[in-house]
């Protein structure tokens, strides 16, 4: 079975993430136009009819941008919580009923070929989630918008053959940059955004030989540079004596164009 994930794109202009075998695919998503996203998977040879799903992680608009058009123009059934489904749906944005997939929180569901169970996550908007989403031996973890990692997402994050996380500011770009006050403090808060050097930490402390693929995502335009992300990384792994293994990949995702397609297993 062949797995395939790629960023279409990552940063607060919009997330969007596909994973699919050679028959079945999700999206992770969908802060971008629903165009966007048709083009690019036809540029990849994808077929929109083997997307069985999207997967929304909250309400925030650099998260559910294209929605209300891919579920309106191509029936794509979309699966959230209850909670966050509830703050999708206000008066001006047409979804249909029948694209509405509650899931619940930390419980497996079967999509496309897939096992995924949805986490909770620390953020600021009324419900966040990350997804942990498992086929034969792999698992794939998602999780792009949270302020501190907590008990429940440690654990799905450790567990990643292939691990999406948030590394979104410079701390000190963040701190010197011409943000006011009230919004560095937000994005610095357990409510808020993963810094470098979390991330960082968080990695060095927790990396073990099952995890291939590290995908740094949901990076600041202001805050946050590819060139800082992977200096702070390179730096803290070094620190520690940690040297990754012929078999260990780490991707910065980009902001506004998509990656490559990375394989998990060819
Ligand atoms: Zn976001
Ligand atoms: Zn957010």
């Amino acid at each position: 079975m062949k797995l395939d994930f790629c960023s279409l794109s990552s940063g607060s202009s919009g997330n969007c993430y596909y994973l699919g075998s050679e028959s079945h695919g999700v999206l992770i998503d969908a802060g971008i136009s629903a165009t966007s996203i048709r083009k690019f998977l036809m540029k990849m040879d994808i077929p929109m009819q083997t997307i069985m799903g999207v997967l929304i992680t909250h309400n925030h608009i650099d998260h559910i941008k294209g929605l209300e058009l891919l579920t309106r123009k191509y029936n794509l059934p979309v699966f959230t919580t209850q909670r966050i489904w509830k703050n999708i749906l206000t008066p001006h944005r047409k979804i249909s009923p029948d694209s509405i997939r509650e899931i619940p929180l930390k419980q497996r569901f079967h999509l496309a070929g897939f096992d995924i169970e949805a986490f909770p996550v620390c953020h600021d908007a009324p419900e966040t989630i990350g997804f942990q989403i498992s086929t034969q031996d792999k698992k794939i973890t998602i999780a792009t918008d949270l302020g501190h990692i907590c008990q429940t997402a440690a654990l799905y994050i450790k567990a990643a053959n292939l691990l999406v996380i948030e590394s979104n500011y410079d701390e000190q770009m963040l701190v010197s940059g011409r943000y006011p006050h009230f919004l560095k403090s937000r994005i610095k808060s357990d409510h808020g955004h993963l810094g470098n050097h979390q991330t960082s930490a968080f990695l060095a402390d927790n990396i073990s030989e099952d995890l291939n693929i590290i995908c740094l995502a949901h990076l600041s335009k202001n805050n946050n540079t590819p060139e800082k992300v992977l200096q702070t990384l390179q730096q803290t792994f070094s620190e520690r004596g940690i040297i990754l293994n012929g078999q260990q990949r780490i991707f910065i995702l980009n902001r506004d164009k998509p990656t490559n397609m990375i394989s998990l297993i060819e």
